[in-house]
């Protein structure tokens, strides 16, 4: 695959929950591209879709009551969305693989990391179960694991919080995938193994030349290891842009709030603005702007026009009426 064909391309994907009290609209519009080696973030607070857009590009919705009801997951040129379920458990795993927030929810706690990480080995890989268990140590050494021959032995419980994400992103690392997907990796971990575990994500993209998509709730992650960012609030994207124009010149409403609620490095007193309100009930979302209750710019087109992702400028795409000029004066 070449470099400006993207390694993964989201579009117009809707993954929606049929309950009996309701559709829940857990992703509702979502789109988004990654190129080889690129980190993606995607940021917004629970119920947001972040994880729900994970779990879809994996094919890991429950089905009742979860359904893809619209979209196309092409990853590699070929859309995830018409593969069987044998053909994506080979995909899981050897070429796009998942970290998640706490490793003991998915380390077998009764087996070593050495078993763990063999069969993980043996089932994508033509390999004998020497070169396994030598690829297994290889990768605990990769990602900073001291004494790696003698620490596969270990049952996880016998490892650190940081050291078991470690052990978590050398499994998902363990097929050389050209696409990992991390669900808040470092939200379990304390500032100073954060900043260790992140250090590692990016010595691992530069090395393996990796995508990521970093899924988080912290815009300090972000603005560490991403390249560029989608922000996305009941179930949609609002605003999708780099980085560094996010922190710089952010547009969206409700990005604002979420960075004026970050406290800033400074000698000078500072308040924290919280976004008022709570995000909303995904059965029933108001008409117009989903924000709209909660922003402290809602006008009265706001409250019938549901704005669409517009381009405002070079790489940046905002969603709200301020910045669409032709719709912000109409009103009921
Ligand atoms: Fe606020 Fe209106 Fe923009 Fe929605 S469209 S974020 S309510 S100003």
């Amino acid at each position: 695959m070449d470099e400006a064909t993207p390694l993964l391309e989201v579009n117009n994907l809707h993954t929606h929950f049929f309950t009996k009290s309701g559709v829940v609209k857990a992703v509702d519009g979502v789109d988004f591209t990654i190129n080889p080696g690129e980190t993606l973030g995607i940021v917004g607070e629970s119920g947001s879709g972040k994880s729900i857009t994970a779990m879809s590009i994996l094919g890991l919705i429950p089905s009742p009551p979860g359904k893809i009801t619209e979209g196309e997951v092409i990853f590699k040129g070929e859309d995830l969305l018409h593969k069987s379920e044998r053909q994506m458990r080979k995909i899981r795993g050897k070429e796009i693989a998942m970290v998640f927030q706490d490793p003991m929810t998915s380390l077998n706690p009764v087996f070593t990391v050495e078993k763990q990480m063999m069969e993980t080995i043996l089932a994508h890989e033509p390999v004998s179960k020497k070169q396994a268990k030598q690829r297994a140590i290889e990768l605990l050494d990769l990602v900073g694991i001291p004494d790696p021959r003698k620490r596969l032995k270990d049952y996880p419980h016998e490892f650190s919080g940081g050291m078991r994400q470690r052990v978590m992103i050398a499994m998902a690392l363990s097929c050389n995938p050209s696409l990992l997907i991390a669900d808040e990796p470092t939200t379990a971990l304390d500032v100073t193994i954060q900043a260790q575990i992140l250090e590692l994500f990016k010595k691992m993209q530069t090395e393996l030349n990796m995508a990521i998509v970093m899924i988080t709730h912290d815009l300090g992650v972000v603005s560490e290891v991403c390249d560029r960012v989608m922000v996305m609030y009941a179930g949609k994207p609002v605003e999708y842009t780099e980085t560094s124009h996010l922190f710089d010149r952010g547009k969206h409403p409700y990005t604002l709030g979420l960075m004026n609620s970050i406290p800033k490095i400074s000698t000078e007193k500072q308040k924290l603005e919280a976004i008022h309100g709570s995000p909303p009930d995904l059965r029933y979302l108001p008409r117009g702007c989903s924000f709209a209750p909660r922003c402290k710019h809602a006008m009265e087109s706001c409250l019938t026009i549901d704005p669409a992702l517009k381009k405002i400028d070079t790489d940046h795409y905002v969603s709200c009426l301020l910045y669409d000029e032709a719709k912000k004066k109409v009103t009921t």
